[in-house]
């Protein structure tokens, strides 16, 4: 099917569509301070604007998790001595947790005050990564607090990776392997043709398989990744990637920025050779819907409030092949 008319099903009830929405930190959770109460607003406005494709076709929502994640670490620190600590694999378990709770209840309390009979479930997802990916031997992926220096020195001691960020302080770094296999994916499928599945929250709890078994371990995988590996083992029809902004740009943040519409995987990788996706930002989002778009989906970027533009066509990236 012509992508351009799969986009304007998706609103219909014409034909129902599989789509793994990704909600971006920056799409669900404010700049300045975090409380409960605003995680629960912020993600009420982000369900409001997702709605209409919630009602019409089998729907997956996955999410990022860092200012979350980041939190649980504080904790963890806060408490050393008075509570167990926990390795970070169980931090971001931990993280699908909470934010899968928060997006499940404003999704049941939507679907019921619009009296739409769909159930809602979260998913604890494990992801699969290769334990030689080369990341693990180069941490780059910040988490977790700022610390004074002396510390920084404890924490090198203890064989952590640290890194020096201006004007803020030192930071843990960790590996961020690329994702292989979404352990869960055909439960996820099959749930997802009757309810509501939130999934690969954080881009998933990253685990290795060795010695015939599966073993959580200290990473952080990135969330549109996971979406996409996600997207693609689950055959699904479009991978929409919520964020901050209404586009990727080419030239981002200089005078001739420009809006990049649509972009085919050569085009993506064209871009991505010229440096204009941010790492850690733009950059994985570009490659992850390039990932999907390999598979013949069709993936978007854009921003919630423009996201009914972007099913016709009139915003966001669009990446195919
Ligand atoms: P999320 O929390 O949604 O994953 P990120 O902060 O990781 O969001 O990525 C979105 C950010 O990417 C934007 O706010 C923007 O500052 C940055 N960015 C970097 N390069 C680009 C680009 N070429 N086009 C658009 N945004 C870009
Ligand atoms: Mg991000």
């Amino acid at each position: 099917m012509k992508s351009d008319k799969l986009l304007l099903l998706c609103l219909t009830n014409t034909l129902m569509q599989t789509l793994v929405i990704a909600l971006g930190g920056n799409a669900i959770m404010p700049k300045g301070k975090m409380t409960i109460a605003s995680e629960f607003s912020n993600v009420q406005k982000a369900i409001q604007k997702i709605f209409p494709l919630v009602k019409n076709n089998h729907v997956i929502i996955t999410h990022g998790n860092g200012p979350q994640v980041g939190n649980i670490l504080i904790r963890v620190e806060a408490a050393l001595g008075k509570a167990y600590p926990i390795p970070l694999s169980v931090a971001v378990a931990e993280s699908e947790g909470e934010l899968g709770y928060v997006i499940e209840q404003c999704l049941v309390n939507e679907l019921s005050k619009k009296k739409i009979k769909k159930s809602v479930v979260s998913i604890l997802t494990q992801v699969l990564v290769d334990k030689k990916d080369p990341s693990f031997k180069n941490p780059t992926k910040p988490v977790g607090p700022f610390y004074p220096k002396k510390e920084a020195e404890k924490m090198k001691k203890k064989g952590l990776h640290v890194i020096f960020e201006k004007t803020k302080g030192w930071r843990r770094v960790v590996p961020s392997p690329w994702p292989k296999k979404i352990i869960e994916a055909e439960t996820i499928k099959a749930i997802s043709r009757k309810a509501v599945v939130i999934a690969a929250g954080g881009g998933g709890i990253p685990v290795i398989y060795e010695s015939g078994k599966y073993r959580g371990i200290d990473a952080v995988i990135d969330k549109d990744l996971a979406s996409a590996c996600l997207a693609s083992s689950i055959k699904a029809d479009l991978l929409l990637i919520l964020t901050d902004v209404p586009f990727a740009y080419e030239n981002f943040g200089k005078k001739n920025e420009k809006p990049i519409k649509k972009m085919t995987i050569k085009e993506a990788k064209h871009y991505i050779i010229e440096g204009h996706f941010a790492p850690g930002s733009m950059l994985p989002k570009v490659q992850a819907a390039s990932e999907f778009a390999q598979t013949g989906g069709t993936a978007i970027i854009t921003n919630p409030s423009n996201l009914k533009k972007a099913l016709s066509g009139k915003a966001g990236t669009v990446i195919k092949k």
